[in-house]
């Protein structure tokens, strides 16, 4: 009998572990409080690098970013995804060595990486002035997506290979027997199923504290704009990262699209948020980002009183160490979580959504999914203002932690 699963949550990461699953022949509910792809997932900047702190991490992202590469050759839909290439600027000594050892690691892994000079840096962006940068590391195989279009994708993709879409379904409770999870209480009934799949992004915690168990993660605003188009901006102009700043350009629309880390990020506490909220009544602050511009000024004089198409922000969940947490549950059978996106999910989403159904599936996965196990944690952070502080650090300048 084929193996039935509810995943909870149909942003990137829920869908694409949805379409996993069915892919691997697993009956699957997808469930979601609100329209599927509707909170923050379609809030990204959608960037994907290959370029990760760790080996698993990089493998992953290798695969997701080919995944996002060949999409609409394999599920039949467009997410618009742009091979731009990615550039990554380094001013400081610290920033130079974490860099390189990051392309070291992708050159190991045999992805194609360059460095490049600022001339050459500003011929591939002209709107990038690098200055004195110390190392300028290029990735020509990166790029970007349009990241409404991707949880969509994985959905509607899911569902014609079988699998059921719930939306407007609000999770209440998890249902457990015998040390099992057996299916969830929603606001349209309970349902059943050998397996269960956390994937509520922002509400992942609360979700799992229903059964008992206690997830480490963060929710925390996130947010970018995008300017009214500018002259010479191209689509296939490389994302451009500048580390110690930690702030990220790329095109969108003719504009640039702008976003970055700041060093007092707001954290949001999903408990205090009232039932119906929904990420687009968010309250958020352009304040943010204009001082992150104002930083930057010499490096993108483009953006200097751009007028704003749009300002987005979401809420990623953030984790102590940075990495997403994707795995069985230890203290509860059958109940598996994906989430931790550290404002990487959504290009993550293809591998991790493959690797999580095969470890389903299959009980192992490759790259073995341990290193991302919430086990990591099982001796900390049970202290939730512990908890807050190291995730908040984590996030604050998040391209030189
Ligand atoms: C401004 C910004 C820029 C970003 N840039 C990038 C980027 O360039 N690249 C990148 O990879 N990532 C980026 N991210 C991060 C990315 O958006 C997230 O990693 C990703 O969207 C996480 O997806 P998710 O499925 O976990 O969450 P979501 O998309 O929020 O999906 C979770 C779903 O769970 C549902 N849910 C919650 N509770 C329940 C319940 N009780 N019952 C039923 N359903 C429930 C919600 O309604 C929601 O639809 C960015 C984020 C922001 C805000």
């Amino acid at each position: 009998m084929a193996l039935s699963a509810i995943v909870i949550g149909a942003g990137a990461l829920g869908a694409a572990t949805a379409y996993h699953l069915t892919r691997r022949g697993a009956e699957v509910v997808l469930v979601d409080q609100h329209a599927p792809g509707s909170q923050t997932s379609p809030r990204a900047a959608g960037l994907s690098q290959k370029a990760a702190s760790t080996e698993t991490m990089a493998r992953l992202m290798i695969e997701a970013t080919e995944a996002l590469a060949s999409f609409e050759q394999d599920t039949g839909r467009s997410i618009d995804f742009h091979r731009s290439g990615s550039l990554k600027a380094a001013y400081t000594e610290d920033g130079e060595a974490r860099m390189l050892a990051d392309l070291e690691r992708l050159r190991g892994l045999g992805v194609q990486v360059e460095l490049v000079s600022s001339a050459e840096a500003e011929r591939l962006a002209p709107w990038f002035k690098p200055g004195e940068a110390r190392a300028i590391g290029y990735v020509p195989s990166d790029g970007y997506l349009e990241p409404s279009t991707l949880p969509i994708g994985f959905m509607q993709r899911a569902v014609e290979l079988g699998a059921r879409a719930m939306p407007f379904t609000r999770v209440t409770d998890v249902l457990q027997q015998d040390g099992r999870a057996v299916g969830v209480a929603t606001n349209r009934g309970e349902l059943r199923a050998d397996i269960v799949v956390d994937a509520a992004g922002a509400w992942t915690a609360p979700i799992a504290a229903r059964a008992g168990i206690r997830i480490p993660l963060q929710p925390v605003l996130h947010q970018l704009y995008v300017t009214e188009p500018i002259a010479d901006v191209e689509p296939l102009q490389p994302v451009v990262r500048l580390l110690e700043a930690s702030v990220y350009v790329r095109p969108e629309k003719g504009g640039l699209l702008f976003g970055g880390y700041e060093d007092a990020p707001r954290p949001v506490d999903p408990g205090t948020l009232p039932s119906n909220f929904q990420i687009a009544t968010l309250e958020l602050d352009l304040g943010v980002l204009r001082s992150l511009t104002d930083e930057v000024a010499a490096h993108f004089p483009v953006l200097d009183n751009a007028p704003l198409a749009v300002h987005r922000g979401g809420l990623p969940t953030m984790t102590p160490d940075g990495l997403p947490i994707l795995g069985l549950m230890p203290s509860l059978d059958g109940f598996y979580v994906a989430s931790g996106c550290n404002v990487g999910g959504l290009s993550l989403s293809p591998a991790a959504g493959r690797a999580l159904a095969d470890l389903i599936v299959d009980g192992t996965s490759d790259p073995d999914l341990g290193p991302l196990s919430v086990e990591r944690f099982r001796d900390g952070y049970a202290d939730p203002a512990e908890l807050q502080a190291a995730c908040l650090d984590r996030y604050a300048r998040r391209y030189v932690k």
